[in-house]
């Protein structure tokens, strides 16, 4: 028997409307009981890692494990949301402790977010792209990543965001993270974040990245990575796949909220081809 691991990504910032197809928060509610009655074991995205990383001897048991990540790192992955008029939005964080906290005999569901590093971009962001109520901050990060629920990670210095006047790409190409294809771009994005990430938590990090957008190049997954591999142990896209112990570690699937499903019925169907290996 193989080990199927599906790896679920969700992002907090997409909300704008009440139900499963257009809030993230209320498919993360309904996904969370479903992996539940479903019975799958929780893994952290750093054991997955561990797991591929052929510089590590770490092993898996036999068992049906499923991990969880969160992308772009606003706010409402940690604390909840309420303004006048709307349902208050119940953060990924909380959604996770409250489900916890029903299922108190079965092990912890944790997840990981994948963080927009630079403060300017998430400032210049949180007006372009929310509401600019200043809800795309770090002060969480510290407090979210020592919970022991949600572990905090990289997702670049500033996503090469098309709203950003600025980004970190020499030629200015927004975006696309495929364009990260050269050393000194690959400092910028991915080195500088870390460093800013690592200062943020006292010194703590994941070793992980999310490619933004899931753009993959051979630069960054053949030989950038694999050169920085006493910084990062593994790397995420968005490939829509299950991880198996073939998997590269710097190029490890994941399945979009969204994009590879839309209803707890399609979801269940990918769930059910991970149990059925
Ligand atoms: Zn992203």
């Amino acid at each position: 028997m193989h080990l199927k691991i599906p790896i679920l990504t969700y992002h907090s910032l997409h909300a704008p409307g009440h139900d499963y197809h257009t809030n993230d928060h209320v498919a993360l509610e309904a996904d969370l009981e479903l992996i539940r009655e479903l019975g799958f074991t929780p893994i952290s995205l750093q054991a997955v890692a561990d797991w591929l990383n052929p510089a590590s001897t770490c092993t898996l048991n036999q068992g049906h494990y499923i991990g969880i990540s969160f992308d772009d790192g606003c706010d409402h992955d940690f604390y909840d949301f309420s303004y006048p008029g709307i349902p208050t939005l119940i953060s990924f964080y909380n959604l996770l402790l409250s489900n916890n906290s029903k299922y108190a005999d079965a092990p912890p569901l944790k997840a990981t977010s994948f963080v927009i590093a630079s403060p300017q971009a998430r400032d210049i962001l949180d007006k372009a792209c929310i509401a600019g109520r200043d809800q795309w901050r770090d002060c969480w990060w510290k407090e979210a990543d020592q919970s022991g629920i949600i572990q905090i990670a990289n997702h670049s210095w500033d996503h090469t965001h098309p709203e950003l006047d600025f980004v970190a790409q020499h030629t200015q190409t927004k975006g696309n993270f495929y364009c990260i294809d050269n050393r000194h771009d690959a400092d910028m994005q991915i080195l500088q974040a870390e460093w800013y990430i690592r200062h943020k938590l006292g010194n703590r990090s994941a070793g992980l990245f999310a490619y933004p957008y899931g753009h993959v190049n051979t630069f960054l997954s053949q030989q950038y990575f694999p050169n920085h591999a006493d910084t990062f142990t593994g790397a995420f896209g968005t490939g829509g796949q299950y991880v198996t112990q073939s998997t590269d570690c710097w190029n490890i699937p994941r399945f979009v909220c969204g994009d590879h499903w839309n209803s707890p019925g399609e979801l269940k169907v990918i769930l059910q081809g991970a149990l059925n290996s």
